[in-house]
């Protein structure tokens, strides 16, 4: 995938002191983008982890040492009429404060930080570290696009038994990134491996909850696919997420089916998104178990929703040793047309009429 660190250099940082938030802005070593742009690669990359390089956070705590930790991820998109804008950021400040909620720490007023977001972002963008909109982007619908990807996380005070973390900072960076999946044929299987289970974490974006899904991802790929799949735990028939991507089936009756919110599924904002543009073109949408066996034998698209991933087309779906072709060589219809909408969108080159959209 593309995501490279090349943090721009403004971080925001913010401290629970006990009673509120202590916020700062901290501004990281750095040229002119154009001067770091013509510099030899090996002293780029030098300034490049210098930026990710902090005093003022503790090594030794709880995030560390045990995953006691949550984040986001949303990005800024360059758009076409100029400018860039978040897409539905107070719904990732929202989220942030319920995974900070679900791990027991103090939480911020999802207002307080999308507040914090925009401003650190406007002083990266009044530096020159920024994107720019490329109208080639048009020529193969934004599938190549870049954006810029916005990373605020949970971090814990010093600390070294086991404990809840009560003072923690909440930071947050930012990174260009280009396109996460490379167009074309996408194919995933089914992993024996459990990302969440009933009672537990999976539903929280939390450090915690990624160990599985890096390792299940790398054994797909190994095996030459691009993303697994996760079953559930107990019945181990039921379609839960991609590795950190939410799932979709087209069935051959027209509905499209999601596996429903529950503890073992992260609520995604493009799931969320997606759900509602398909409910506009009234489609049929249906949040409910959906098991492996109908999927394999009814679904004629299937994709997977996030941040990073956008909506990505699943060619095929293996599972045990079985394969189903949906539409290797050619993307499906509604996969198709609800990529292209969902960008647009994104690249403001689409009536934005529910409002997603936040200018920078
Ligand atoms: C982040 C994430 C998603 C996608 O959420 P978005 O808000 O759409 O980016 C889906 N599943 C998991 C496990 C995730 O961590």
């Amino acid at each position: 995938m593309a995501f490279t660190l090349n943090m721009f250099p403004w971080v925001y940082s913010a401290q629970y002191n006990g009673e509120s938030w202590d916020e700062h802005y901290i501004e990281q070593e750095h040229l002119s983008p154009k001067e770091e742009s013509s510099l030899p690669e090996s002293e780029r990359i030098a300034l490049q982890m210098r930026r990710n390089n902090f005093s003022q956070f503790p090594l030794v705590n709880y995030t560390t040492q045990y995953g006691m930790g949550c984040f986001e991820g949303l990005k800024a998109y360059p758009q076409k009429n100029g400018g860039l804008s978040l897409f539905r950021p107070e719904e990732n400040a929202l989220r942030m404060k319920r995974s900070m909620e679900g791990l027991m720490m103090p939480s911020m007023e999802p207002k307080k930080l999308s507040t914090a977001l925009l401003e650190f972002m406007r002083r990266n963008i009044s530096l020159g570290f920024s994107l720019d909109y490329d109208s080639t982007w048009e020529e193969d619908n934004y599938l190549t696009a870049g954006a810029i990807y916005i990373r605020p996380f949970s971090y814990s005070e010093s600390g070294i038994g086991i404990n809840l973390s009560r003072n923690p900072w909440i930071i947050a960076i930012a990174t260009p990134v280009s396109a996460y999946f490379k167009p074309g044929n996408n194919a995933a299987v089914t992993t024996t491996m459990i990302r969440a289970t009933p009672g537990g974490t999976g539903w929280i974006k939390c450090d915690a909850n990624y160990v599985i899904p890096a390792l299940a991802k790398n054994k797909a790929i190994d095996k030459g696919f691009m993303e697994c799949i996760f079953l559930d735990a107990k019945k181990h028939q039921y379609i839960e997420e991609g590795s950190s991507c939410n799932f979709f089936a087209l069935l051959k009756d027209g509905a499209l089916v999601t596996p429903e919110l529950g503890d073992t599924i992260l609520p995604g904002i493009t799931r969320k998104s997606v759900i509602q543009l398909a409910k506009d073109r009234g489609i049929k949408v249906e949040e409910r178990p959906l098991t492996i066996k109908e999927v394999m034998e009814n679904a004629q698209e299937c994709f997977v929703t996030g941040t990073a991933a956008g909506i990505t087309p699943l060619c095929s779906l293996t599972h045990k040793e079985k394969t189903t072709d949906f539409n290797c060589g050619k993307m499906g219809e509604l996969t198709n047309s609800m990529l292209i909408e969902l960008k647009e969108i994104q690249y403001g080159a689409r009536e934005d009429v529910h409002g997603w959209m936040q200018q920078l």
